[in-house]
């Protein structure tokens, strides 16, 4: 899961960049409005975390033009505290939550969680395909009810396959969603990853339609 999180007070940034990087997601941060809205418009992000009292551009100004622009992407809004104009005004240019300052980050991950399962019509905390199980609060695995230990590179590859399991995925979305834009790896980085999972979950778990990509397998084992 790939997480854009706007802040420009340096001290809030680095904590929500800890803790949602120790929730399992890969977070890019950025400081400034204008950034911000050029990343939202141009990348592919599952979540974006956006404080609204931004330099160069206002964080309302920016979801504005994102939405306008046809951008999907669930937004939680950082508002200042009390600031109920603040809230009123973000949900209507188009936030799916808000949450005012000063917070604690354990919330605001469960809202990102929860945020991005809504996004995808899925609503259950735990999540279960076939024979697989995750249950993203802990960030455990299970194949047929046995805890499978994995990396978090690994946690990162299941739960976006689990989160999109009605569908193919292209390798070139899974490595933008695993490893962002600034560290884009190879395919054959994908493939090994792939081989590794394969290896610790055993057969029928994830499967490769050949030339389209990978999924989940479905079936009853
Ligand atoms: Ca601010």
């Amino acid at each position: 899961m790939r997480v854009l999180a706007v802040e420009d007070d340096p001290r809030i940034a680095a904590d929500l960049a800890a803790a949602l990087k120790k929730a399992g997601f890969l977070v890019e941060t950025c400081r400034d409005g204008e950034e911000a809205w050029f990343r939202g418009d141009t990348e592919s992000y599952d979540l974006i975390v956006l404080d609204l009292g931004l330099p160069k551009l206002d964080g309302l100004t920016v979801l504005k033009r994102w939405r306008a622009g046809g951008c999907e992407t669930p937004v939680l809004v950082l508002t200042a505290r009390g600031a109920w104009t603040e809230r009123v005004e973000g949900i209507d240019a188009g936030a799916d939550d808000y949450l005012p300052k000063p917070f604690r980050m354990e919330e605001l991950v469960a809202r990102a969680r929860a945020l991005i399962r809504r996004s995808v019509g899925r609503g259950a905390p735990l999540q279960a395909h076939g024979r697989l199980a995750l249950d993203p609060a802990r960030m455990e695995i299970a194949v047929d009810g046995a805890p499978v230990t994995v990396s978090a590179l690994e946690y990162r590859l299941l739960s976006y396959l689990m989160l999109h399991r009605d569908r193919v995925l292209p390798p070139g979305e899974i490595l933008e969603h695993l490893y962002g834009d600034e560290d884009s790896r190879e395919a054959n980085a994908l493939e090994a990853l792939v081989a590794r999972l394969r290896r610790k979950l055993g057969p029928g778990i994830i499967g490769t339609r050949r030339g389209f990509g990978y999924f989940l397998e479905g079936g009853a084992g």
